[in-house]
């Protein structure tokens, strides 16, 4: 704690030199509220909803600015509005999509070891990476909680443990999709999938053909009314998920769970309020949390009967091990030593290509939902490949709103099929024979991407890095994270598969073929965003940080709500199961107050 606050002392005294020694003065709340939550993205946003409509006086701490979709999206403009061309200069997905963050962030730094190269996703606003994330929605199945393979541990809890919660959140939250009955792919309680786009009828003929199989998709948005919510409209395919939607038509954390608690009454919100640690009592039992005013990097300390960290995996394993006390010395619910360690984030590749069957196709908006129409579940038995576990594939392309850049990869496509004329064409050129290849590509374009399951190690881990602090003066993660053959071969059985799609289909491959130099085209760990498993749940406490309500083993009042107690991850991308996870805990957070186990 004092090591903290000198490095705190030392950061601000370089960043601001007017500040008055008075600014050091840590400022005290008297109020003691019953449940302070970390961040309010899925996790945070959930356990904070739940709480506040049972009625539970909420405090939620959020390091990102306030931003709510109806006000604050770019929904809807055009793209020569946009300051910097659409270029990705202050946004990795463009300038209007609704991250305020990236895998860099000014002042708040990560830093590697032995030559790792994990990549730190992260966005600073309310509803976290809930605003533009990619909406698709999967529940994880029986076996990816109870892995028979013997590979990695199992979860504490079954599938069936958590389907309840899984209904509810589909009845809360609303997904698309349609029943099934794949077996490790639950089915939940679906609103109509939107229709496959034209592309996407020659991607389901070229996956017959390679023996995979395509069904609709499963995204969180309304494709009509949910039944029972007035407050969010329906989609009308516009295809702009990503720059948050103005009629709260597909789910983020802000519009869905957030803003809604805040009409109780009972959920009090501070943006620009970084937490730095949980505080606790000589008994070891959490009273509340120091933050730093990310304005005028003012500390403040907050009292709560149980605190909640939803400030998404790596962020919460950095704060429970900057939280060190005389009773938790090596970092509060870290007796294990557990936390930091096990951290996975799902395996991606991916392949792209153009129909050269839809070159000059009529021109009409299919837009659609910006989310997935159709995808491919794992279809595979393993007990014929060299390689553990599965992946399931997600499909791009088709028409859209033209944007600056170079018309989908152009360089990429053109002088790869004949010219007008039916002689071949180079590639490349300007002036009008370039606008002509533009307006003869456009809406040919196809990708596929796998997303799998990558073994959560215990060699793969982040830890507080003893030389560097950020601009608040909070220790930052270190990152040690290195892909292994079961991760690589799993990318090398992608790329197989996509390019038989892709012939299957008539495609023509636009991307180098990546071989065994590159991994396969396996990107670097945290670069799919789907990292978890950081404060692992179990039932020793020898070897896990959290029980199966996700409470810590050494301290009944602190949760932890994001993707941080996932013991291992199936394909499945992640939110799905953070939400129906932090629900469970708020709902058992209840039940233990009413038997006054916590405060
Ligand atoms: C481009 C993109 C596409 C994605 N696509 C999908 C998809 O299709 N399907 C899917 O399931 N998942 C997807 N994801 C991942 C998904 O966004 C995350 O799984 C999910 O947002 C995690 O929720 P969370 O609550 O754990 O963390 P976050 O959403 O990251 O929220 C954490 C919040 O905590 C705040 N915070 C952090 N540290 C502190 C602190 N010290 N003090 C106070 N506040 C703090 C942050 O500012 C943030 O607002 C995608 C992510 C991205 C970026
Ligand atoms: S596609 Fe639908 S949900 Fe997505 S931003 Fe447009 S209207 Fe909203």
């Amino acid at each position: 704690m004092n090591i903290i606050l000198k490095l705190q002392a030392e950061t601000i005294i370089n960043l601001n030199t007017e500040c008055e020694m008075k600014d050091f003065q840590i400022k005290k709340s008297d109020t003691e509220y019953d449940a302070i939550v970390i961040g309010s993205g899925a996790g945070g946003g959930m356990a904070a909803y739940v709480l506040a409509h049972a009625g539970q006086k909420v405090l939620m701490l959020e390091a990102g600015d306030h931003f709510d979709p109806r006000t604050d999206a770019q929904q809807l403009k055009w793209p020569w509005e946009s300051p910097r061309r659409g270029a990705s200069t202050t946004r990795p997905f463009g300038d209007f999509d609704a991250s305020y963050g990236g895998w860099v962030l000014d002042g708040e730094p990560y830093t590697q070891k032995d030559n790792s190269e994990f990549a730190w996703f992260r966005s600073r606003m309310l509803g976290g990476r809930t605003n533009h994330w990619g909406r698709i929605s999967l529940r994880m199945g029986p076996e990816d909680f109870k892995p028979k393979d013997g590979l990695t541990d199992s979860w504490p809890i079954t599938y069936d443990d958590l389907k309840p919660f899984y209904d509810k959140v589909d009845r809360l939250i609303g997904v698309y999709g349609t029943v099934e009955g794949i077996e490790n792919e639950p089915d939940g309680i679906f609103l109509p999938p939107p229709k496959p786009r034209l592309h996407e009828l020659f991607i389901r003929k070229g996956a017959k053909k390679a023996g995979v199989t395509v069904i609709p998709g499963r995204g969180s948005v309304l494709t009509e009314a949910l039944p029972g919510n007035k407050e969010r409209g329906s989609c009308f395919f516009c295809g702009q998920c990503g720059r948050a939607c103005k009629v709260y038509a597909d789910f983020s954390a802000s519009s869905c769970l957030v803003i809604p608690a805040v009409k109780t009454g009972n959920l009090t919100v501070i943006t620009n309020a970084m937490v730095r640690e949980v505080l606790t009592d000589k008994a070891g039992l959490a009273t509340g949390v120091s933050y730093v005013n990310t304005r005028d990097l003012q500390e403040h300390q907050v009292r709560g009967k149980v605190v909640i960290l939803g400030a998404s995996a790596c962020e919460s394993a950095r704060l429970l091990m900057n939280s060190k006390s005389a009773a938790h010395p090596d970092g509060i619910a870290n007796s294990s030593g557990v936390v930091g360690k096990y951290l996975h984030d799902s395996t991606g590749a991916s392949l792209s290509g153009f129909l050269p069957q839809l070159m000059d196709r009529k021109r009409y908006n299919e837009d659609g939902v910006g989310s997935v129409h159709i995808y491919s579940p794992w279809w595979l038995n393993n007990k014929n490949l060299d390689f553990p576990r599965g992946y399931h594939i997600e499909y791009g392309g088709g028409m859209h709103m033209p944007s600056y850049g170079f018309g989908g990869g152009m360089q990429g496509m053109n002088g790869l099929v004949p010219g007008r004329d039916g002689q071949m064409k180079e590639a490349g050129g300007y002036g009008a024979s370039l606008k002509d290849d533009y307006r003869r590509f456009y809406g040919t374009g196809v990708g596929m991407a796998g997303r799998g399951t990558a073994i959560a190690r215990e060699s793969n881990y982040c830890e507080i890095d003893p030389k560097t602090v950020d601009k608040f003066g909070i220790p930052v993660l270190r990152f040690h994270y290195k892909w292994a053959p079961e991760e690589v071969k799993q990318a090398k059985h992608m790329q197989e598969t996509f390019k038989e799609i892709m012939h299957g289909m008539g495609a023509v491959i636009t991307s180098k073929l990546p071989g065994a130099d590159t991994n396969y085209g396996l990107e670097a760990p945290g670069k799919i965003i789907h990292e978890v498993g950081t404060v692992r749940m179990g039932d020793d406490p020898k070897t896990s940080a959290l029980n199966k309500y996700c409470q810590a083993h050494d301290c009944k009042n602190l949760f932890v709500v994001d993707a941080a107690p996932f013991v291992q991850q199936g394909d499945k991308n992640a939110t799905w199961t953070i939400l129906a996870l932090s629900m469970r805990t708020a709902e058992y957070i209840l039940a233990q107050k009413k038997k006054l186990n916590v405060g």
